[in-house]
């Protein structure tokens, strides 16, 4: 797997390691922040700060980016900004800023499943949504369609386990780690399991 160990040498080998990689990025995108009843919105606040910790214990918190900030969403933030990438604008700007024109949108309705072959792309996003209402199926598929339309190519893909979504933590910050784990090689159903 050449992208996984690509990124061992990195961050294994004593003298590189203190180089920051390129990629990939690791972003959550607050398109949906207005979706959200205020109890929704503490909680995208806490699995935000979640998952800088998880960032900050097992990559890089400056290739960690959240896209959308609004005003609202500083009042109610816990993660240092200045340590992330905090993003006023849209995440195809972000995108393009960077460089980057196909990601892979995590989405527990995607019709594929998260790959190897995925895991070597540039960007990998979370959608910034918390459901206690249940009223947001099908929200993570519309960041996809945004950025589509933006001409960036979207790869939706979902995490399983043994086939089924069920069973499968849909935090923000446990969904980070899942990927994290991934991205260093472990197989997606022990990281699911490492998770839970
Ligand atoms: N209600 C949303 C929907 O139907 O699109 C899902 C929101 S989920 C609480 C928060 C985020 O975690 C999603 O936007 C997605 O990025 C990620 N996520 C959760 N479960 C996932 C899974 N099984 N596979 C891939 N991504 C997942």
């Amino acid at each position: 797997p050449c992208f996984v160990e690509k990124f061992k040498v990195i961050v294994d080998g004593s003298e590189i390691a203190k180089r920051l990689p390129d990629y990939p990025w690791i972003i959550v995108d607050l398109t949906f922040w207005n979706r959200h009843i205020p109890k929704e919105k503490d909680k995208v606040a806490l699995q935000l700060r979640e998952t800088y910790a998880v960032v900050r214990r097992m990559y890089y918190p400056r290739r960690f980016a959240i896209t959308w900030v609004n005003e609202e969403f500083k009042k109610k933030n816990k993660v240092p900004l200045e340590k992330v990438v905090s993003y006023e604008g849209s995440t195809a700007d972000f995108l393009r800023e960077k460089g980057i024109n196909r990601v892979v949108l995590l989405d527990p309705n995607a019709e594929e499943v998260l790959s190897r072959e995925d895991l070597q792309e540039r960007a990998f996003i979370i959608g910034g949504i918390v459901d206690m209402k249940g009223d947001k199926k099908g929200t993570t598929a519309k960041i996809g369609e945004v950025l589509e339309k933006e001409g960036i190519d979207v790869l939706r893909r979902k995490i399983v386990l043994r086939g089924d979504i069920v069973g499968v933590p849909d935090r923000i910050n446990h969904i980070a780690e899942i990927l994290l784990r991934m991205l260093y090689g472990e197989d997606m159903e022990k990281a699911i399991l490492a998770v839970q």
